[in-house]
């Protein structure tokens, strides 16, 4: 059985229409530039009659230069009882002057009745006369059938017929489309093996996640012969989204021997789905397959036993295949095997080093304190460097000043001061903001940038408090973890603790700008 493949990603397109997704031209171009340096096979780049920033977008990407993707523009058949030749959405998509187009079509009857308000002769038309017309002009035609799945069930001799029409209008490819989401892989499994005796231009799929089969649909379906598959990074797009490129590439080429061109690419995947991340402005689902920070991380001292020994024994995968990284999470449960693998990084220890019992002991004490590291590596690494006399810090505090203020009438703002020691000089930064955690950063960074200039990289992208002890109602400790970003595709957590949230802020804010400076930043300096 041949193991080809082509993978289409509607990230900029159908994935702009998820919750909370915005991406502004720029983003865009940077997005359709990793795509293409992933070697994925199509990049549809929008509906080109939306707005102007969709018709923008094709004007500054005809400019670039693309190595592997093939850019397509989005729209739909022509209008009923019109022509395609002088109609304005195809005159869109030839505008756009992509090298492929992709033109949606009703496949369901009663949406050709009800939305179209026309009947199945005049639809086929449509289809036939929009395909040959782009066909015409040289494009390459992917064919997208509307809600295919909904419309099979109901008549599947119909659903046959727009197949061969569009076949010999000249398509070259037939995508068929679960647009509602509404269809489980059982399903799609029997109709592509039905239609695999049909002589039907070359078959693709696109699946929405509304049962949570988005993934497992477009497998069955590139097992029951589909070449083609549509989907967006992250899995991020219109309700619950669309097949996630990011876990079905690494299915298909891993687990199923399927060989797109992005096969070779494969160890970039992680960085690009944090990348798109970056750009939604979405912290990324940590327990994403593949990809995610959890996918590969290990918690208890026994599991880490293991892993030193033979690592196949607990993960499916190597990480490394889709630049992933294994964790081993800190706690306390953690035995000497999982300190030895966190010291590996700077030399090679062994469980009987009087290092690695100092490292168990703090990692109790700071636990007990209510220190938890699972989620702040960053904070951790800074005790091994203390541990291995590696760690040099950036700055002594001397004091800060907040004063939080609210009159009536105006809204409340925060003022802050702060001196401290750095780079072998007393230093001052001042700052006004809304609340004391923003303003203390803020003033802690005018009195460190002209000395540190890396810290002008860095920004937090998440912050979490969670109070501790609430039996203690104000007087209980708080933990603070903060997530920050070099927006270099680094990110980083660090943690404090302490009765006073602006003093745990403090602690894991000044740790986030350690780690950076110590692990990667020190000669900038
Ligand atoms: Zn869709």
């Amino acid at each position: 059985m041949s193991k080809e493949l082509m993978v289409f990603d509607t990230t900029l397109r159908d994935g702009m229409q998820g919750l909370e997704i915005n991406y502004t031209l720029e983003d865009k171009l940077q997005i359709a530039t990793q795509l293409d340096e992933m070697k994925i096979d199509y990049i549809e780049g929008g509906f080109p009659l939306s707005n102007e920033k969709e018709a923008a977008f094709f004007q500054e990407v005809r400019q670039m230069t693309f190595s592997h993707s093939m850019v397509c523009s989005f729209g739909s058949t022509r209008k009923p009882g019109g022509r395609a030749d002088s109609d304005p959405q195809i005159a869109a998509l030839l505008d756009a002057q992509t090298p492929g187009v992709v033109v949606v079509g009703k496949s369901w009857s009663a949406h050709v009745e009800k939305v179209l308000k026309t009947d199945n002769e005049e639809n086929l038309r449509m289809i036939t006369d929009s395909i040959e017309t782009l066909k015409r002009e040289g494009r390459h035609v992917v064919f997208d059938l509307e809600h295919f799945f909904d419309g099979y069930q109901d008549d599947a001799e119909y659903s046959k017929q727009i197949l061969r029409a569009a076949t010999e209008a000249g398509a070259d490819v037939l995508v068929l489309c679960d647009t509602n989401g509404g269809n489980l892989p059982s399903l799609v499994t029997q109709v592509y093996t039905e239609l695999s005796t049909e002589n039907l231009a070359p078959l693709g799929g696109h699946f929405h996640n509304d049962c949570g089969t988005a993934v497992a649909n477009s497998l069955a379906a590139v097992e029951g012969g589909a070449v083609h598959v549509q989907g967006t990074i992250n899995g991020w797009g219109e309700r619950c989204g669309n097949a996630n490129l990011c876990v079905f590439v690494p299915n298909a080429i891993l687990k199923l021997g399927y060989e797109p061109a992005c096969k070779d690419r494969l160890s970039h995947l992680t960085s690009l789905s944090r990348f798109v991340a970056e750009k939604a402005n979405i912290i990324p689902d940590k327990r994403q397959p593949y990809v995610g920070t959890a996918a590969f991380s290990h918690k208890a001292g026994q599991h880490a036993d293991v892993l030193a020994k033979a690592d196949y024994l607990m993960e499916h995968i190597d990480a490394s295949l889709v630049g992933n990284a294994r964790q081993i999470l800190l706690s306390e449960l953690a035995g000497k095997s999982t300190v030895v693998e966190k010291l590996s990084k700077y030399g090679t220890y062994s469980k009987n080093d009087e290092v690695v019992g100092e490292l168990i002991g703090t990692l109790k004490t700071k636990e007990r304190d209510g220190y938890e590291y699972e989620a702040a590596e960053a904070s951790f690494d800074l005790i091994v460097r203390r541990a291995l006399g590696l760690y040099e810090p950036i700055l002594e505090i001397r004091n800060y000043h907040l004063e939080s203020y609210k009159a009536y009438e105006t809204p409340s703002k925060t003022v802050g001061r702060i001196f401290l020691q750095a780079h072998g000089r007393d230093l001052m930064g001042a700052s006004v903001g809304v609340g004391p955690v923003e303003t203390l950063d803020a003033a802690m960074r005018d009195a460190l940038e002209p000395h540190y200039p890396f810290i002008s990289r860095i920004s937090l992208t998440d912050y979490r408090v969670r109070v501790l002890n609430p039996e203690k109602a104000s007087a209980a400790k708080v933990r603070v973890f903060i997530t920050s970003t070099d927006h270099a595709g680094r990110t980083w957590d660090t943690v404090g603790v302490h009765e006073n949230i602006v003093e745990a802020s403090w602690e894991a804010l000044v740790d986030s700008l350690e780690y950076y400076y110590n692990e990667y930043a020190k000669e900038e300096a």
